[in-house]
């Protein structure tokens, strides 16, 4: 899947970089969910087109999170609503029945 260029752009700005930089030094650079190090900032609120040019939501500390690849890629997976958690966090396989 191909990013919007505008994302593409903001992914680069010095503006986003220095927000990220800042977020990984105030949880000293660890998974703020599993406590691994932690290597990618996700945006709690997703970016998208219409949000990126919205500092409060692009680079507001408290929409972003600190995260390992590995709780990265489940967040995603989450939001693509082929996987859900139960109550107690557990997975449940959404595969529709035939
Ligand atoms: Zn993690
Ligand atoms: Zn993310």
């Amino acid at each position: 899947m191909k990013k919007p260029k505008v994302l593409h752009n903001f992914y680069k700005s010095p503006a986003w970089l220095a927000a990220r930089e800042l977020k990984i030094m105030s949880v000293d650079g660890l998974c703020e969910r599993c406590g691994a190090i932690g290597i990618e900032v996700h945006h709690k609120d997703r970016l998208s087109i219409d949000n990126v040019r919205d500092t409060s939501v692009s680079l507001n500390q408290d929409n972003l999170e600190l995260l390992c690849r590995e709780c990265h890629n489940q967040e995603h997976e989450r939001f693509s609503n082929k996987i859900r958690f139960d109550k107690d966090g557990n997975l449940i396989n959404q595969e529709k029945p035939k």
